[in-house]
């Protein structure tokens, strides 16, 4: 993967979050405050003008920077969590070996590290609702190649996302109100999809 993948990735994944920064805003004030779209897509716009500004050669540094830079912008819980993501995905690939076995190794250990600071797991109806599964299925598709197996785990993203309309929330802001939020989706497992779609889009045409 190269930097300009890298750079892409951030760009495309900006441009979606932004169209939907009414409709996660919305979901969020079902049961939590209102502002998952406001902080995913402050978050995301210093993440993008990382990866813009940088004069690294490395792409996995690039998305640690990346990740670092959206922690810091985006606040919230979605912003330490999402940010411990990319942040530990990066940390762990290396710019030789960026195949699928090793990114879903490096998202895997992402997981581990956001449900450990969110001292959640899946289930819960959050964003994890919709990773994990993402990367069951990305772990079973390593024979193929990287943008291959990412298009091939979407499905089972998509499930797991859609799942948690029938949870009741039992983390971050909507736990206080959980039976308010039944019948709608966790906004943090919709722009998790949205955010892994708009990547495999990029992985396709890069
Ligand atoms: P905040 O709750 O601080 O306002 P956001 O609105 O940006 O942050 O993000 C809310 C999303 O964060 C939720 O929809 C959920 O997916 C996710 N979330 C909150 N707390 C946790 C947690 N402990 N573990 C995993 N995900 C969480
Ligand atoms: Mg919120």
């Amino acid at each position: 993967m190269s930097i300009q993948v890298v750079q892409t990735i951030f760009e495309s994944i900006l441009e979606t979050i932004s169209a939907k920064e009414d409709e996660l805003g919305k979901l969020d004030a079902v049961a939590g405050d209102g502002d998952h779209g406001i902080g995913m897509v402050r978050g995301l716009k210093a993440a993008h003008k990382t990866t813009q500004d940088t004069s690294t050669t490395s792409p996995s540094q690039l998305i640690s920077d990346a990740g670092a830079s959206f922690s810091d912008a985006a606040g919230g819980s979605s912003g330490a969590l999402v940010g411990i993501l990319i942040i530990t995905t990066g940390n762990k690939l290396q710019d030789d070996s960026m195949d699928t076995v090793h990114v879903a190794e490096a998202l895997e250990l992402g997981l581990t590290r956001m449900c450990k600071l969110g001292k959640s797991g899946p289930g819960q109806k959050t964003m994890i609702d919709t990773l994990d599964p993402f990367i069951t299925s990305l772990k079973t598709q390593v024979d193929k190649p990287l943008s291959d197996a990412w298009q091939a785990a979407l499905p089972a993203a998509e499930d797991g996302m859609n799942a948690t309309a029938t949870m009741t929330s039992q983390k971050g802001r909507a736990a206080k109100l959980g039976e308010r939020s039944k019948g709608h989706k966790d906004p943090g497992a919709v722009s998790m999809f949205y955010m892994l779609q708009t990547v495999s889009e990029v992985l396709k045409s890069a």
